[in-house]
């Protein structure tokens, strides 16, 4: 199913977001414990998929993709085993244009019809020669290369800028000519206060940019981590937000319950300002999927 249907639907959609096993990861060097870790994946996945998202979208590997095939493995398994609409990330910064052709050949045979256009982060110390290779040096040039296809295309999106960007317009321009070059919908990185979300689609819309734009919410859980992450996402921490933090960071309980209340209040609250589609940035952690759903059961049943 092409998940831009759901965006049209009366019902609100809610979506969420996993990881698929890292092949970077010395244990997986061999087959079996390869094996082993995809199977907990898997199970990580049923488990989500319990709560019944709207869809799943699976996140792809940077530099060059070596997880790409783990990425079109677990989407196949989000529709085949869990029966749920797929979302298959990709990255396109260090690769060829055939990596990018057996990609979208593999995401055809297993039956993925929707895909998030993606950069990828630039990797510390890239050689020139490697970044842009294929002439993929923007997300814009991915979407160029697919739109010819019937796959629907979404892409990613900044509230508060990205941080190569010094300024919010341009980059607004440069996501602007990204849209225009055939994206279905875009999905925002996270943000803590919705203010910043409202401001960010009004000059969205003044730009000319109608698509739908998915507010994407991370259920902060763990305290530690989350000041460093913003501060290489260029993310804001509002003050109640970081008081939360800094009470209960120390405390995983604590940050669990705190985490998923402060998330499901933003989301009710974009619900409740006519915010359409809020994806969720579950990282395979089935019991926050699963009590974010649970308090929004009367809200999106
Ligand atoms: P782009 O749209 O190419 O933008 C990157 C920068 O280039 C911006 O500063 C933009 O202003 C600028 N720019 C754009 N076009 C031009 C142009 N023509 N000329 C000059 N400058 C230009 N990373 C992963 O590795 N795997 C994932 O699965 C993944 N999933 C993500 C999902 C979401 C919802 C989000 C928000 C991010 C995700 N990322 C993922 C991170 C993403 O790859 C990085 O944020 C990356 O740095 C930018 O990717 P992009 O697709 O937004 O790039």
């Amino acid at each position: 199913m092409r998940i831009s249907e759901l965006f049209s639907s009366a019902r609100p959609s809610v979506s969420f977001e996993i990881f698929p096993p890292k092949r970077q990861d010395p244990s997986l060097f061999d087959d079996h414990a390869a094996e082993s870790a995809m199977e907990r994946t898997k199970e990580v996945v049923r488990r989500i998929a319990e709560a019944r998202p709207s869809f799943i979208s699976v996140t792809y590997g940077a530099a060059g993709g070596t997880t790409g095939a783990n990425t079109a493995m677990i989407a196949q398994f989000v529709q085949d085993a869990c029966g749920i609409p797929a979302l298959a990330h990709l990255t396109c910064l260090t690769s060829s244009r055939e990596h990018i052709a057996d990609e979208l050949r593999s995401f055809r045979e297993k039956g993925i019809e929707n895909i998030l256009c993606l950069r990828g982060d630039i990797p510390s110390g890239a050689d020139e020669r490697v970044r842009g290779r294929g002439g993929f040096a923007h997300a814009v040039d991915l979407v160029r290369a697919l739109r010819p296809s019937a796959f629907c295309l979404g892409g990613a999106c900044y509230p508060e800028r990205h941080p190569e960007c010094e300024h919010l317009a341009e980059d607004i321009a440069f996501l602007k000519e990204k849209v225009d070059a055939g994206l279905d919908f875009l999905t925002t990185q996270m943000f803590f206060d919705n203010n910043v979300y409202f401001h960010y689609l009004s000059r969205l819309r003044d730009a000319g940019i109608t698509i739908p734009v998915l507010a994407g919410i991370m259920p902060v859980t763990n305290g530690r981590q989350i000041s460093r992450i913003c501060h290489l996402s260029g993310t804001t921490l509002p003050p109640r937000f970081r008081a939360i933090v800094d009470r209960f960071g120390e405390n995983p309980a604590a940050m669990l319950d705190a985490g998923v209340a402060y998330a499901t209040e933003q989301i009710i609250d974009l619900l409740a300002n006519g915010v359409h589609n809020v994806h969720v940035y579950t990282m395979n952690k089935p019991e926050i999927a699963c009590r974010i759903m649970k308090n929004l059961h009367g809200i999106v049943a």
